[in-house]
């Protein structure tokens, strides 16, 4: 009787173990091009990329698309107060949290068809894939479709609580402001703290994306397991010369801000280029005054911007610019001060366990994959505040992104979501735990 007892449970709970072992289920590169070719007709321009910026009406079309893509799937779909678009599909124990997935569909101006898109189609596409091989997990999923990511992290800032009554009045690309845009997509303004996700809602978070760099088209991988969103970090740095004559002034009487500051920039590569590690360090601006051909330079104030995974590794390489800089200052007689802006991101590490997950699904499915960081900004960075984060990157060509030359082949799209289909089947049976 036990025995029959026990064979009548497992035969009860056999749909979940066939969810636990999808080997053999990959996602299809033909469909999952096809839904990115027809995302790219809204906004499509001249170019062969897309205007889609947040609210406009190329994105409006575009999140209509996206919704009945959705539904399609068999999701319910709804929309939170901020905009985002959320599918949902249940589990077979509703008061499980949630996995949540997805990315972004809104560009920036003159943008490509596969940054954000993939992830979106790419989640899409694993609830599909659920639907053909019945599949069932047992928490509930969502998919989410993110308001304005482009224009500032516009949804996941208000799931985590963080989009403030300030960014509200921003104005978007669209010529709305961002309170205005959310209303247009069907959003409450005023009731963003509905939108805000509770860390004991939500059982993880998983965005698959193109990489937007060119590490793995050059090396040939076919995933990245992203480490974390590195953190950034600015500042003005003012070097104070003496402005004089630049013809009576001899070359041995002159606090030269600019020749200064010309040591200063080299060091600065210098700096970043020669500690072991993949700290980036640059100098993108600079203004010289009175900023005339015939007086040197009394003045000159250029950016400084430090981005790394680690905090600490930030302060490490600034404390050795600005060591550096001290010895320029001394030399020349040009003392150098510094005043940090408030842009600071910090890093966003993704779930140490997140990124086991993510790469053994790679390995397992005989993908080849590295752990690398993520220099550009995501939405996964503010999730990672609620909930344990993982990020699946997948080759963009050549590198490029945020242009219409954007490419990823459809076959590295469907590696990228046949990697989240089966680390969302691994969260849901316990691997997270
Ligand atoms: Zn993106």
């Amino acid at each position: 009787m036990l025995r029959l007892t026990i064979i009548l449970l497992s035969l009860l709970f056999l749909p979940v173990s066939i969810a636990a072992a999808p080997d053999d289920i990959r996602a299809n590169p033909e469909r999952m091009q096809q839904h990115i070719t027809a995302l790219a007709e809204f906004g499509a321009n001249a170019d062969g990329g897309v205007d889609r910026v947040a609210f406009s009406e190329a994105d409006r079309a575009g999140r209509t698309y996206i919704m009945r893509l959705m539904r399609d799937a068999g999701l319910s779909v709804r929309l939170d107060t901020a905009g985002n678009i959320i599918g949902r599909r249940e589990g077979s124990e509703p008061d499980l949290p949630v996995i949540l997935f997805g990315s972004h569909i809104d560009s920036v101006p003159g943008g490509g068809n596969y940054d954000g898109d993939v992830g979106v189609i790419g989640a899409i596409e694993v609830i599909q894939l659920m639907q053909d091989n019945g599949i069932r997990t047992r928490h509930p999923l969502e998919i989410v479709s993110f308001t304005d990511e482009e224009g500032g992290l516009t949804g996941s800032r208000a799931m985590n609580g963080e989009l403030g009554s300030e960014a509200l009045s921003v104005v978007s690309h669209s010529g709305m402001t961002i309170g205005e845009g959310i209303r247009a997509v069907g959003g409450d303004p005023n009731r963003l703290d509905l939108a805000v996700r509770k860390p004991e809602e939500l059982k993880a978070f998983i965005e698959l994306h193109i990489e937007q760099g060119a590490f793995l088209d050059e090396e040939n991988i076919d995933i990245g397991v992203v480490e974390g969103i590195v953190g950034i970090r600015w500042w003005d740095v003012t070097i104070d010369g003496f402005a004089n004559h630049a013809g009576t002034t001899p070359m041995d009487r002159r606090w030269d801000a600019m020749v200064s500051a010309a040591e200063y920039i080299l060091a600065v590569n210098h700096v970043a280029s020669t500690m072991p590690g993949r700290q980036v360090a640059t100098v993108g601006r600079i203004r010289a005054e009175p900023g005339a051909p015939n007086v040197i330079p009394g003045e000159v104030v250029l950016s400084l911007e430090i981005r790394d995974l680690s905090a600490a590794k930030i302060q490490r390489v600034f404390n050795e610019i600005k060591a550096a800089g001290e010895r320029i200052a001394d030399t020349r007689f040009t003392p150098i001060r510094y005043e940090e802006i408030d842009v600071a991101a910090p890093p966003a590490p993704t779930d140490e366990q997140m990124r086991r997950i993510i790469a053994a699904s790679a390995d397992e499915l005989g993908l080849s994959f590295k752990y690398m960081p993520s220099g550009a900004g995501h939405d996964a960075q503010d999730m990672a505040g609620i909930t344990p984060t993982g990020m699946i990157f997948v080759p963009s060509v050549k590198g490029i992104s945020h242009s219409p030359k954007e490419y990823t082949s459809a076959e590295d799209m469907a590696n990228g979501a046949s990697v989240l289909l089966r680390t969302v089947i691994e969260i849901d049976g316990g691997a997270l735990e």
